[in-house]
């Protein structure tokens, strides 16, 4: 399941949601809802398995996001 090339920052669709590689590198300003911790691998939309490096996103068709990326349509995963 996880394959396709890795989301490009620079990616248009990325660049439009604020996507980013690592969250560490949120742009707080811009986007005041982040919250320390999230990240891609806690987030609902994420379909990368549990412990991977990176998996598929529904919202970037044909890419993986990193586990440790971050975007603004985030939603935090409920166990
Ligand atoms: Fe990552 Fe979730 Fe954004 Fe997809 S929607 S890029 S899994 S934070």
């Amino acid at each position: 399941m996880a394959t396709g090339p890795m989301l490009d920052e620079g990616d248009p669709t990325a660049m439009a949601l604020g996507y980013v590689a690592s969250a560490a590198r949120v742009d707080k300003s811009k986007y005041p809802n982040f919250v320390e911790g999230q990240n891609c691998a806690n987030c609902v939309l994420y379909l990368g398995a549990a412990g991977s490096e990176a998996g598929p996103c529904p919202l970037f068709a044909g890419k993986q996001v990193a586990a440790q990326g971050w975007c603004a349509s985030y939603v935090r995963k409920t166990t």
